[in-house]
């Protein structure tokens, strides 16, 4: 599933491509990737209004529009979105095309797709992401999962003081703390075991066992492997589909040192053997010798 690194590259590249494109018109295929509301909600909802920005929260893809309202993709599993010049073959999956305005006169171009209108597709294979417009002062009722969701360790400030607060007065597993969205929003299976390998800290380990210089760890890895992983374009695996905006793949999965490693020799010490074991029911991976 694409976590914060993935999702963050794609909010990216719609900053570039979409903000300050108009909606020209909506085509919603399969309904399910509107489940949550119709897909008359969704094309009446985006078709003639401006995308004004591209912002993420966690997981999620938030896309302010002029109308007031917002839209908000969430990838789950396997979904893309992508951007295409007009009339370009569709993959197969492609659920959802929004039909976007050239850019106004005078805005700079940008990239090979140039200012011309483009198509935004919304791919999803295996149909678990979605799209939905709503009325952000009603976010805690219509979309109740994002006004749930914990600090973004990217997009909001993250200091060693917001972590401290959230560890310190509980007694969890490293690994499901780090994966608990409504505590911190983004970290999905991949990046809770590169952080707790580069924070050399055990993945069963207990939040309140932490002291101050583990404390720190944790911050620091926290910033710099998602700060790396974002600079590489995110991770793309051999059994998901993430990709960026133009199809392309993320390198970040050659820099992992224990996710996917089970058996392998750890990278780090040169000592230890990458060990598997399940926390919280996903598979966790780990180097019993850097990770106490
Ligand atoms: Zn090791």
């Amino acid at each position: 599933m694409p976590e914060l690194p993935e999702v963050e590259t794609v909010r990216r590249g719609l900053e570039r491509f979409a903000v300050g494109r108009r909606v020209e018109h909506v085509e919603v295929g399969r309904e399910r990737v509107v489940r949550r509301t119709s897909r008359a909600a969704l094309v009446d909802g985006l078709t003639g209004t401006t995308v004004l920005a591209a912002e993420r929260r966690g997981k999620y893809i938030r896309c302010p529009l002029d109308s007031g309202d917002e839209l908000m993709v969430h990838l789950r599993m396997s979904g893309q979105l992508l951007v295409a010049r007009p009339g370009s073959t569709r993959p197969p999956h492609t659920h959802v095309v929004a039909h976007l305005s050239a850019r106004p006169p005078g805005a700079a171009v940008h990239g090979v797709l140039g200012d011309g209108p483009v198509e935004l597709w919304f791919v999803d294979p295996r149909t678990f992401g979605e799209m939905v417009v709503f009325d952000p002062d009603h976010v805690a009722v219509e979309v109740p999962e994002l006004a749930r969701l914990g600090i973004d360790p990217v997009a909001d400030p993250f200091t060693r003081r917001e972590l401290r607060e959230l560890v310190r007065p509980r007694s969890r597993q490293l690994k499901a703390l780090l994966l608990d969205q409504h505590l911190i929003a983004g970290i999905g299976n991949i990046y809770a075991d590169e952080i707790l390998h580069a924070a050399r800290l055990r993945p069963d380990r207990t939040s309140d066992t932490l002291n101050p210089p583990a404390e720190a760890r944790l911050h620091t890895a926290i910033v710099e492997v998602l700060a790396a992983a974002i600079d590489a374009g995110g991770s793309s695996l051999r059994d998901a589909q993430y990709v960026d905006l133009f199809g392309g793949a993320g390198s970040y999965q050659d820099a992992h040192r224990v996710y996917g490693r089970t058996g392998e020799r750890c990278t780090t010490c040169g000592v230890g053997w990458v060990r598997r074991i399940v926390i919280a029911q996903r598979s966790t991976h780990y180097c019993p010798r850097c990770q106490r």
